[in-house]
């Protein structure tokens, strides 16, 4: 089935992307995502059959690229979990009209092995996320231990394989890691990579969010502009989550992810879907649209593809822009879930 036409939702927002779980499971426990205390070792994950297929995952994509998505990325829990993930790359990256493959990771087990055969499969990008450079501050952060050298060996793997630029999350939690802005920010300067500053946000019900450990996207640029002057670079692309600014030296740029503080719903086109087939609308969304069901009750395709295109129409959403005490009790989908 070929492009076909892009469906607008309610607020005029086309469908362009979709992040696609591919494993609720993580091998780290970051606070502000997975709370060991309450993912802890009694957890239960989704089960094996639980999970959609790669040919289920493959079809979804194929009719949502049809609705007008135009960019995939790979997401978790840790998608790199999921084994022979390459397999589901080739599956993507065959499919007629999208223009970019992609997929974040915590880097722990990308190798250079690793990020040589997701390439190989069709991968274009990758993001790689990274809270701290103080090796004790990033350890207690993903509360699994996990060293800093290891994930910065993950981005040199990465950017051999040419999955470049490499872009690298850092989520910023004040008298948590924030003092840690600037050594991000001058770690990556020239080297091509592109460090992206998010703002701590309330996803999920697990994570104890208040508003007094956001650090503004505004402190953000500041801190980093007292020490490197830079300026705001237009977006690549209609629905850019990042806000760009460059380097004035020609250091390269940095991104910042106001979500928080500077929503950008009015050009949201992401979709989600969970990793056993829930289609949300927003990652703030409190329920999914049942997709797996549809995939698995024999539905041709034009009757999938039109489920995919109404579920769109009638979205709404616009979360970080009505955030609020009024907000504050709405229960959410775990991020963890749909992947950020
Ligand atoms: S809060 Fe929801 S609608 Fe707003 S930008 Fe985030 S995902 Fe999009």
């Amino acid at each position: 089935m070929s492009p076909g036409v892009t469906v607008h939702d309610t607020l005029a927002r086309p469908l362009r992307d979709l992040r696609i779980s591919v494993t609720d499971r993580c091998n780290f426990r970051c606070s502000y995502c997975m709370p060991r205390d309450i993912f802890g070792s009694s957890f239960v994950f989704l089960s094996r059959s639980d999970l959609l297929t790669f040919e289920e995952i493959a079809r979804a994509a194929r009719l949502f690229v049809a609705n007008g998505v135009e960019k995939i990325r790979l997401t978790g829990g840790e998608p790199l979990i999921r084994r022979d993930l390459e397999r589901l790359v080739e599956m993507l990256a065959a499919i007629d009209g999208l223009r970019d493959l992609t997929l974040t990771t915590n880097g722990s087990l990308l190798t250079p092995e690793k990020a040589q055969s997701l390439r190989a499969a069709g991968l274009q990008r990758i993001t790689i996320s990274l809270d701290s450079l103080d090796d004790a501050v990033f350890r207690a952060m993903n509360d699994a231990n996990f060293p800093v050298a290891a994930v910065l060996e993950a981005i040199d793997a990465a950017a051999t394989a040419g999955l470049a630029p490499v872009k690298i999350d850092m989520v910023v939690k004040r008298r948590i890691n924030d003092d840690g802005v600037l050594d991000m920010a001058r770690r990556f300067r020239d080297s091509g990579h592109i460090v992206r500053f998010i703002e701590y946000m309330d996803v999920g019900n697990t994570n104890g969010w208040r508003l007094d450990d956001v650090v503004s996207a505004r402190e953000i640029v500041e801190r980093i502009g007292r020490e490197w002057p830079i300026e705001p670079a237009e977006p690549n692309y209609l629905g850019e989550v990042a806000e760009r600014w460059r380097y004035l030296d020609g250091a390269g740029e940095i991104g910042v992810i106001g979500s928080v503080t500077r929503p950008f719903c009015g050009t949201c086109t992401r979709a989600r879907l969970s990793a056993e087939g829930e289609f949300f609308t927003c990652l703030f969304a409190g329920r999914g649209f049942d997709l797996r069901g549809v995939l698995r009750s024999g539905t041709p395709d034009q009757e999938v593809l039109s489920a995919i295109a109404n579920v769109w129409r009638l979205r709404a959403d616009r979360y970080s822009e009505i955030r609020s005490e009024a907000t504050r009790g709405t229960r959410k989908v775990e991020m963890y879930h749909i992947g950020g």
